[in-house]
């Protein structure tokens, strides 16, 4: 495996392989791996000759009291997971490298930067489409491969993908799992041992929710009110939202029609630590 810290090096060594022909898939990160984000590569190794792999802690998606200090990174181990799960060229820029003195430009993905995530984490968004387009100028890739597990993350990706006409293949990869249910997620760390224990809550009220729609349910506010009612069986659980959404452009929706796809999205608060999870769904 390369590892390469030079964005202009980095953009110099994808513009060859491109030109001999290789076809590239592409896998951004924030590191701290686990096997949600090496799945990703396998998504990557099977539609490409080229698996890169970025690790870059984007201060400019995180708020101004988030964890952007104290976010993982345990860069070693990062390396050595990458190296066995088959990346071929790992991309680890330093912030300096990336954002020069007079960065200014940014990328704003509107209508679904301001909802749910985007609410409660003013400039998030931005910060997140701002980085992958810059990413994806550096790795030019033919594919790239997004986690399920930000469906909102992912649906804006798509859209920046289709409004900038970027000629990149968006490809979502299903959420991968605890053994117990909870998605990763490298702040999972951050949780209590009794947090971490509560925490199963918010996959078992997705699979209430899943058993309900396949028994029938279309209503989405029976189907929240489930979840909503299944999380408050952990003392410890504060729900943020839970909605029901399309998948296409994240617009909330009342009832579930055959034909269309939906994510049921929920954020919930354990202590300080915010857990994202997710159902996709089509009727
Ligand atoms: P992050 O390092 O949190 O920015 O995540 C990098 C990529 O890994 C994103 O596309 C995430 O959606 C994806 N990802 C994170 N957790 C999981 C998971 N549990 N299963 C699948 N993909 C994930």
């Amino acid at each position: 495996m390369k590892i390469i810290e030079s964005p202009k090096e980095f953009q110099q060594l994808t513009e060859s392989l491109r030109l001999q022909g290789k076809k590239l898939a592409f896998a951004p990160t924030m590191g701290a791996l686990h096997d949600g984000h090496l799945s990703l590569v396998k998504h990557a190794k099977a539609r490409a000759d080229v698996a890169l792999m970025s690790v870059f802690v984007n201060p400019l998606q995180f708020g101004k009291n988030e964890d952007f200090g104290k976010y993982p990174r345990p860069f070693e181990r990062d390396k050595a997971l990458a190296e066995k799960a088959g990346v071929d060229i790992l991309f680890a820029p330093t912030h300096e490298a990336l954002y020069d003195k007079g960065f200014q430009s940014f990328v704003n993905v509107k209508h679904i930067s301001e909802k749910f995530e985007g609410e409660i984490r003013p400039d998030h968004f931005r910060g997140v489409a701002t980085v992958v387009c810059k990413l994806f100028n550096l790795a030019k890739p033919h594919v790239a491969v997004f986690g399920q597990k930000d469906a909102q993350q992912l649906t804006l990706i798509r859209q920046m993908v289709a409004d900038l006409n970027i000629d990149i293949e968006i490809v979502a990869a299903p959420i991968v799992r605890e053994s117990d249910g909870l998605a990763m997620s490298s702040r999972n760390i951050y949780l209590s041992e009794q947090e971490r224990r509560e925490a199963v809550v918010i996959s078992e009220s997705l699979k209430i929710v899943q058993k309900l729609i396949a028994e029938g349910e279309r209503e989405s506010e029976i189907l929240i009110d489930a979840t909503l009612r299944h999380l408050q069986t952990s003392l410890l659980a504060k729900p943020e939202y839970v909605a029901f959404v399309r998948a296409d452009d994240f617009s909330e929706a009342r009832e579930l029609v055959k034909g269309n796809a939906y994510f049921l999205i929920l954020a919930v608060r354990f202590g300080t630590v915010r857990l994202l999870d997710n159902l996709y769904i089509q009727v």
